[in-house]
């Protein structure tokens, strides 16, 4: 049985044996070589030419327990490659800086990571064109494409409104118009949805959340799916442009970006994703249900305004999210009705941690205006729909019980349920 047919659990958890890893040990080593050496100087001169297929030189191009990893979500993405960063963001900054050059356009959804968004200021400062579009609309996305679009950019669901792009539709978009179509599949996660079904050139991770899982190591990759024709793309240097055109693009990345941008994954810290990843699909539903549960919960509340999840019914991609994700992962958001009790009813809470991150085992809850979308403005904010008084829960695995009696005590505490208006239904 190939590695492709068993299910995703199975295949990760079994993963490194099947590699083979000397004295029967189930995990790859951590190796902390930074150099490796060669018996023939003939085969030094090789692995520095691409001669020499598979060996590894510096550390900060890889080393095997990376390389490791690196397979291992290869498979989870049904890939054909990836390679490994020490974050996601170094993975993000990466595609954006190795395939785009001046006077080339990208077209990104306008829900982005904030950090994202940030590094798409820059890319227009070096004089690649930015559009953000609503990817919810496919005819808005289609509007956005000219003849010098190389690049179109998305994430699966959006932190912290939750809004989903059209996915499939761009896909097609971007097939007709031969243009790279990236996901960001971070808050979703391959155990929930696998970008290259929807036509996804590059799937983008960032491990320091849902894959490594547990608050404890940093890191990112880049997947690529195998469907782009890189022979077609224009801005591959051309000592990249030998051999088989399926990996031309993965390395360009890996060596103008892992090797030249030095944002290199540590073996350590590998080590601990992987170990985290062989849970991954366990974690995520559990999560899941209890973010259904939460969502449930608070839309029946009085304090509560609105709950962005897109497995409520009433969530305007709640199709695509059934059509296309196993379950709609542990990332919610809610609108707290009166926005001078968000002090309060963020103190009042005894479980959730006031933290930023997100695909934690224990949940973190954030207020969003003033911390991690201060930076980018009140306009930026309405634009992205980011009320004042919105709160973004990550959901752990602790007991649904326990947290939804804690978000009932705090909310009753501080009298957040003092609208007699709303008609409530529990
Ligand atoms: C966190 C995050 C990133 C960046 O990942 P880091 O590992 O924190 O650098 C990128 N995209 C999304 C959607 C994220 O949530």
């Amino acid at each position: 049985m190939s590695q492709y047919e068993m299910g995703f659990t199975t295949s990760i958890v079994q993963a490194d044996r099947i590699a083979g890893v000397p004295h029967g040990g189930v995990h790859q080593a951590i190796h902390t070589s930074t150099q490796f050496g060669f018996e023939k100087v003939e085969d030094l001169i090789g692995v520095f030419q691409g001669a020499v297929k598979g060996s590894f030189n510096y550390a900060r191009q890889g080393t095997p327990t990376t390389a490791a990893l690196e397979s291992k979500i290869t498979q989870l993405e049904r890939g054909c490659g990836t390679v490994c960063f020490s974050t996601g963001m170094g993975a993000v900054a990466a595609v954006f800086l190795t395939l785009l050059k001046a006077g080339d356009h990208l077209v990104s959804s306008r829900y982005v990571f904030g950090n994202t968004n940030s590094l798409l200021g820059t890319l227009r400062d070096l004089g690649i064109e930015v559009t953000l579009v609503e990817p919810t609309s496919q005819a808005a996305v289609a509007f956005a494409l000219r003849p010098n679009t190389r690049m179109v950019f998305v994430e699966t669901i959006a932190n912290p409104g939750t809004q989903i792009p059209d996915l499939p539709a761009i896909g097609e978009l971007c097939r007709d118009a031969g243009v790279l179509y990236v996901v960001d599949n971070t808050v979703t996660s391959p155990a929930l949805f696998t970008p290259r079904n929807v036509g996804a050139s590059l799937v983008i991770n960032s491990l320091s959340k849902t894959l490594g899982g547990h608050g404890a190591a940093l890191g990112g990759s880049v997947t690529d799916t195998g469907i782009f024709d890189w022979s077609r793309y224009p801005n591959i240097f051309n000592s990249y442009r030998r051999g088989d055109s399926t990996y031309w693009g993965l390395q360009q990345i890996r060596k103008k970006g892992l090797r030249d941008m030095g944002a290199s994954l540590s073996s350590q810290q590998a080590h601990q994703i992987a170990i985290g990843m062989e849970t991954l699909a366990l974690r995520v539903q559990r999560s899941s249900a209890t973010a259904m549960e939460l969502a449930r919960y608070l839309r029946e509340h009085p304090g509560v305004a609105a709950v962005h999840y897109p497995g409520l019914e009433e969530h305007p991609q709640f199709e695509t999210a059934r059509q296309w994700f196993g379950a709609c992962s542990w990332l919610l958001s809610f609108d707290l009705r009166d926005v001078g009790t968000m002090t309060s009813v963020l103190n009042a809470l005894k479980i959730p941690i006031k933290a930023t991150g997100l695909g934690d085992t224990r949940t973190l809850i954030i207020p969003v205006a003033p911390t991690i979308f201060w930076e980018a403005g009140a306009e930026t904010r309405r634009d992205m729909r980011i009320a004042d008084g919105m709160i973004r829960v990550s959901v752990g695995l602790e007991d649904a019980t326990d947290l939804l009696e804690d978000f009932e005590q705090a909310l009753t505490k501080v009298g957040a349920i003092s609208n007699p208006k709303r008609n409530t239904s529990c």
